[in-house]
């Protein structure tokens, strides 16, 4: 999982030191506009958490692993229940009580609270409980929009981290930076990490347009850098490949399909007569 950093290098800093460190604060309050970022900074933090390597998140262990399916039993995640505007107090006190029982799998538990600034005062108190003294093994990540919504007394115990929508323009930026992230994975013959990178493209299509204009700039850069690698051909091979993937974005194929098949073929194409 990468956490998408464009228009927030400064905070996409201070979480790598906090990981490679390993002082990872046990509370952190997540503030911005709504937006995937915030959540995706939620996941990327739970994930190198249990993952607990100074490289963190490494992709590649079992907690790594599981943590990317959301099927990780020391990543908990909480928000209003179904049809409810706020978290009640009666989530925050369940809350409480898990946080002291010991990690299941990895080192660490984590607490995801989304829409944090939902709580009102009897849950923030609740909450603030466990955050005064929180059990070793537990950390806090509290996800929200407004942070004039909290306690002084909840702040003061959090470390806030901002982070800004990203606009359409850097969208394509996004998109750049995934498709740079993808030839590598397809050069390092790495299925899995190149599927993974494509899943924030395939819910929408417009995304995945992005996606596939940027690979194809990425691929000929990369031949044109070095076109006498052995690579070169293959590569060159895949880029022609790609022209055949963006017509079929005009149809109404199924995206995870689509990236699915992007995938295999990559993989065939550079990596089949080695
Ligand atoms: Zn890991």
């Amino acid at each position: 999982m990468i956490f998408p950093q464009i228009g927030n290098e400064k905070t996409a800093y201070t979480v790598k030191n906090f990981i490679k460190e390993k002082r990872i604060p046990h509370a952190i309050l997540i503030v911005g506009d709504n937006g995937a970022q915030k959540q995706g900074l939620a996941d990327f933090l739970a994930q190198a958490i249990v993952c607990g390597k100074s490289d963190a998140p490494c992709n590649v262990c079992d907690n790594c692993r599981t943590a990317k399916t959301k099927n990780h039993p020391d990543i908990t995640s909480i928000g209003p229940e179904d049809n409810k505007k706020s978290i009640a107090v009666d989530q925050v006190r369940e809350l409480r009580k898990e946080a002291f029982i010991k990690p299941h799998k990895a080192e660490k538990r984590v607490f995801i609270i989304d829409k944090a600034d939902t709580m009102n005062a009897a849950s923030q108190n609740a909450l603030l409980k466990v955050l005064e003294e929180p059990p070793e093994s537990v950390m806090f990540v509290l996800v929200a929009e407004n942070k004039a919504a909290f306690l002084d007394t909840i702040i003061s115990r959090c470390v806030v981290l901002n982070v800004t929508a990203v606009d359409e323009n850097k969208q394509n930026t996004k998109a750049f930076l995934a498709a740079e992230e993808f030839l590598k994975y397809l050069m390092d013959n790495d299925q899995y990490n190149m599927l993974i990178t494509t899943n924030a493209f395939s819910k929408k299509r417009v995304d995945s347009d992005n996606f596939i204009k940027a690979l194809k700039t990425v691929v000929s850069d990369r031949i044109k850098a070095d076109p006498k690698s052995h690579f070169a051909k293959p590569l060159l091979a895949f880029y022609n490949e790609i022209f055949e993937y963006e017509q079929q974005l005009l149809t109404n194929i199924n995206l995870n399909l689509f990236y699915s098949n992007l995938v295999c073929s990559a993989i065939q194409i550079i990596w089949r007569n080695k």
